[in-house]
Parts: structure tokens; C-alpha cells; sequence
């Protein structure tokens, strides 16, 4: 099995799970342009072809061209798988855990291919403050509380908020 492979565990990234996350990969209204705000330009590029609602209130139109809003439904849904598995996985509570592996990857390649400087930025920042490599071993979904966008956390002790963790965490240390 492949990373691509996990992609199709789920019901995809048109699981309604997916879909209600996509609102929250908008960036703010004040970080956006005016065309961007009324739904005249991809939130996320700025382009103008097929654009497709995102969701909003109250006025707020954000949009988003086709391809990148596919890229953030596969993101959203390779997060929302590894999620599951690690909600159900005492070991990954704590340590590395094998069968995460292929999830974690899966989410790895999704989130890499929408990483920008900002929120997705690569370190990760966790709920905690921690600063996390995108391919380290202790990166976890956050899973204390009910989904609310796309949220991380780590096994093991904090390292001082902004400090980075380190990468080479294995089994064997
Ligand atoms: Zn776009
Ligand atoms: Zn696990
Ligand atoms: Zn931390």
C-alpha cells in the first residue's frame, strides 16, 4: 500500500468530515484582498477561472480556483485520516507507532504540496506553542477536543514554545 492508497480509506475528500473543514484554510478576511473577500479571486492564488464557493457569513464570500481547492481537500482529508487512526491509537498517544506511519506519510506529501510561509508553514506550530519539523516522528494530530480546523500536537515533553524540536526522535534513542 502506498501513500496514495490511504487517500482511499475514507469516503475521499468529498467526506462531509473533509468538506466542513475547508473554511477553515481560508485565510483571514484583513490578510485577504478586496477581490478576494468578494469571491472575484481564488483566496488561496488569486486567480480568476471556475471558482467555486468556500463558505463564509454575513457577506463574506471567499472563493477558490479548482486546483487549489483540491489540494486542500486532499490535505484536509489526509489530516482527517491520520486523525482517526491516532484518536483510536493508544500508541501513538506516546510513541511511534508503525501502522501511523502510513497515515503520517500520506499527510506529510498532502501537507507539503499546500506549505507556504503563514499557517502552513513548515516547522508546524502546535496547539502547545511547540515548533514541530513537518516530517518528524513526533508530530500528532490534536485530538483532545472536538475537530475545529486542522489543529497539531506531540508526543513527548514540550520544548520551549518557538524552540525547535528536534527531528531524529526514533524508537531507538
Ligand atoms: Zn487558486
Ligand atoms: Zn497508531
Ligand atoms: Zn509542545
Amino acid at each position: 500500500m502506498t501513500g496514495a492508497d490511504v487517500l482511499l480509506l475514507s469516503d475521499g475528500p468529498h467526506d462531509p468530515d473533509v468538506t466542513r473543514l475547508v473554511i477553515y484554510e481560508v485565510p483571514a478576511a484583513r490578510d485577504l484582498t478586496r477581490r478576494q473577500n468578494n469571491g472575484e479571486a481564488c483566496v488561496w492564488c488569486n486567480a480568476e477561472d471556475g471558482l467555486e464557493p468556500l463558505g463564509g457569513a454575513s457577506g463574506w464570500r471567499p472563493h477558490g480556483c479548482p486546483p487549489c481547492l483540491q489540494l486542500r481537500l486532499e490535505y484536509l482529508h489526509a489530516y482527517t485520516v491520520w486523525r482517526r487512526h491516532v484518536q483510536d491509537c493508544e500508541l501513538c498517544r506516546t510513541v511511534w507507532c508503525p501502522d501511523g506511519w502510513r497515515p503520517f506519510l500520506a499527510h506529510q506529501i498532502a501537507y507539503s504540496l499546500i506549505s507556504t510561509p503563514g499557517p502552513k508553514a513548515d516547522p508546524v506550530f502546535c496547539a502547545c506553542g511547540c515548533a514541530v519539523p513537518l516530517a518528524s516522528r513526533r508530530l500528532r494530530p490534536y485530538v483532545e477536543t472536538p475537530l475545529s480546523g486542522p489543529r497539531y500536537s506531540h508526543t513527548g515533553p514540550c520544548t520551549d514554545p518557538g524552540v525547535l524540536a528536534s527531528v531524529d526522535e526514533g524508537p531507538r534513542r
